[in-house]
C-alpha cells in the first residue's frame, strides 16, 4: 500500500464528502428512516453551540457561558411541548436509542420484563433481547416478551395480547413496561384499545415514535399522549425533518425521573448544536408540518398503489397498503431483499432490505430477507407529489421485474432528479438540498 501524506488523507476525506452530496443530488432517496433537513438546520449544526458543554437543566448548568444556550433550550422545549401538546419535553437525548434508554432507566429495573413488537413485526433493535444484542436486554438487562402480531392486518393483535398478558400474570412473568411503535410501521398501533387494559396490570406505557414523529406532529397519525401512553420517545430526523437527535415527551408527574435519567444518567454534553437545530425544526414543523405530513402519506399511498399495479406484492393490501410514510413489499417472486437492494443502488435508488412477517420461520435472515422497505419523507421534502410516484414505481419495476440493466436506468433517474433540488416545507431555501458548503 502506498502511504499517503497527511495532507492527502485530509483532502481525500473532503473529496468523499463532496462525492457523497453529488450522489444524493442524483439519487432517489427512499430510506424510510432518513430525511433532508432545511438549510436553516444545517446552519445551526455548524454553529459554535457544537463546541460547548451545557450539562444539566437550563438555568441550573454546571459550567458558565450558557446564557444564549439556555434561551435556545427553553424555546426548544416550549416548541416541542406545543407541537405534541405535551406537559413535559426533554430535548437533550442525543438519539432515539438514548431516548429509549432514558425511559428504560427511569421506569424499569434490570430484570424487569418489557412487552415489545418483534423485529419481523416491526420492532426496533433498541427494544430487543440481550441474545440479539438488543439495547433493552444488553444495556439495561430487561427481559423481553413479544406482542402477538396479525400479519394480515399488519398490526398488534389486541385480543391475543390481552390473553397473553393474563397468561403471563398466571406464570408470574408480568411485564413492567409495554412498548408501542416500531421501524416497520404501516398502520397506527392499537394504543387506545390496549392502554387501560395494560395499565390495569400496572404497566408503564411508552410509545416509540422514532419513525412517525413527523406524522404525529402534523396531526396525520395517531396521538399517543391522548391514547393513554405515559411517555413518548422519538428520533428527531426521520419523518420529523430535524437534525439527528432524540426527544422524550411526558407528563409533569414523570418529569423529575426523566430529567435525572437523561442527565447525569445518559448524557454529559447533549450535542447543543443539534438542540438548536431541533428548535429551528420545531418552528418549521409548526408552520409547515401539516401540509408536509399530509403529502408524505399521499405519496406513500400513491407509490404503494403504483407498485401494486405493476405486480409487486405490497404488504397491508387489506387496509389500503399504508397510513404512514412507509411502503413494504415482498420481492420473493424475483429474488431476495438483499440482492434487490444492491441492484437498485446501481441505479441510485436508495432503499433498504426488510425482514417481513414469515421470514424467520422460513429460515430467511437479515442479510437476505423477503422484503424491501421504502419511505416517502425525503422525496416529499424535495417537492415530489403523487404523479412523480408513478415514475419511481416504474423505475423499480424495470429493474426488479423486467430485469433491465440498472446502469441503463441511471441516466433516466439523473434527468428525473433535475427538477427536485430544493428543500420544501421550510422558511429559507437559498441553499440547494445537497449543496456542499465549504468553509475552509
Ligand atoms: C430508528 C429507530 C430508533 C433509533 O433511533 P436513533 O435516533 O437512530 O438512535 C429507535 N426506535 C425506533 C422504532 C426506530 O425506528
Amino acid at each position: 500500500m502506498i502511504k499517503s501524506s497527511n495532507r492527502e488523507s485530509y483532502n481525500k476525506v473532503f473529496t468523499m464528502l463532496k462525492d457523497h452530496n453529488k450522489l444524493f443530488e442524483n439519487s432517489i432517496p427512499l430510506i424510510a428512516s432518513e430525511n433532508i433537513p432545511s438549510p436553516a438546520v444545517r446552519e445551526a449544526i455548524i454553529s459554535d453551540f457544537g463546541n460547548r458543554y451545557a450539562e444539566g437543566w437550563p438555568g441550573e448548568r454546571v459550567y458558565a457561558g450558557c446564557v444564549y444556550i439556555d434561551k435556545v433550550e427553553f424555546e426548544c422545549m416550549r416548541l416541542a411541548k406545543k407541537i405534541f401538546k405535551a406537559e413535559f419535553a426533554d430535548v437533550r437525548p442525543i438519539s432515539g436509542v438514548v431516548a429509549n434508554l432514558v425511559v428504560y432507566s427511569a421506569f424499569t429495573n434490570p430484570g424487569d420484563i418489557m412487552l415489545v413488537p418483534s423485529i419481523p413485526a416491526g420492532g426496533h433493535i433498541s427494544h430487543g433481547k440481550k441474545e440479539h444484542s438488543g439495547t433493552a436486554g444488553l444495556v439495561h438487562g430487561l427481559e423481553i416478551e413479544f406482542y402477538p402480531f396479525d400479519a394480515e392486518e399488519m398490526t398488534i393483535d389486541v385480543d391475543k395480547t390481552k390473553k397473553k398478558i393474563q397468561d403471563l400474570k398466571k406464570a408470574k412473568h408480568l411485564p413492567k413496561m409495554a412498548m408501542f411503535g416500531g421501524s416497520l410501521f404501516l398502520f397506527p398501533h392499537p394504543v387506545k384499545e390496549l392502554s387501560s387494559f395494560l395499565k390495569s396490570y400496572g404497566m408503564h406505557i411508552n410509545y416509540d415514535a422514532a419513525h412517525v414523529a413527523g406524522l404525529i406532529a402534523g396531526g396525520m397519525f395517531q396521538d399517543p399522549l391522548r391514547e393513554g401512553t405515559d411517555t413518548v420517545t422519538m428520533s428527531t430526523h426521520k419523518t420529523l425533518f430535524g437534525p439527528q437527535g432524540g426527544l422524550v415527551l411526558s407528563f409533569e408527574k414523570y418529569a423529575e425521573a426523566i430529567k435525572k435519567a437523561t442527565f447525569p444518567g445518559l448524557t454529559s454534553n447533549h450535542h447543543i448544536h443539534h438542540m438548536a437545530a431541533k428548535a429551528i425544526t420545531f418552528a418549521e414543523v409548526l408552520e409547515f408540518g401539516k401540509d408536509y405530513a399530509r403529502q408524505v402519506i399521499k405519496n406513500a399511498k400513491a407509490l404503494a398503489e403504483y407498485l401494486n399495479g405493476f405486480g409487486f406484492k405490497v404488504l397491508g393490501e387489506r387496509r389500503g397498503f399504508t397510513k404512514s410514510h412507509q411502503i413494504v413489499f415482498s420481492v420473493l417472486d424475483y429474488s431476495d431483499g438483499g440482492k434487490i437492494e444492491v441492484e437498485l443502488e446501481k441505479a441510485n435508488i436508495i432503499v433498504n432490505r426488510q425482514l417481513i412477517p414469515g421470514d424467520i420461520r422460513a429460515g430467511r435472515n437479515y442479510f437476505h430477507p423477503g422484503g424491501i422497505r421504502l419511505g416517502t419523507s425525503e422525496i416529499t421534502r424535495l417537492g415530489m407529489r403523487q404523479a412523480d410516484m408513478k415514475d419511481i414505481a416504474s423505475f423499480i419495476k424495470q429493474i426488479v421485474i423486467d430485469k433491465k440493466d440498472p446502469k441503463k436506468i441511471l441516466s433516466k433517474i439523473k434527468s428525473f432528479r433535475k427538477d427536485f433540488q430544493k428543500v420544501h416545507y421550510c422558511f429559507d431555501k437559498k441553499l440547494s438540498a445537497y449543496e456542499y458548503v465549504k468553509l475552509r
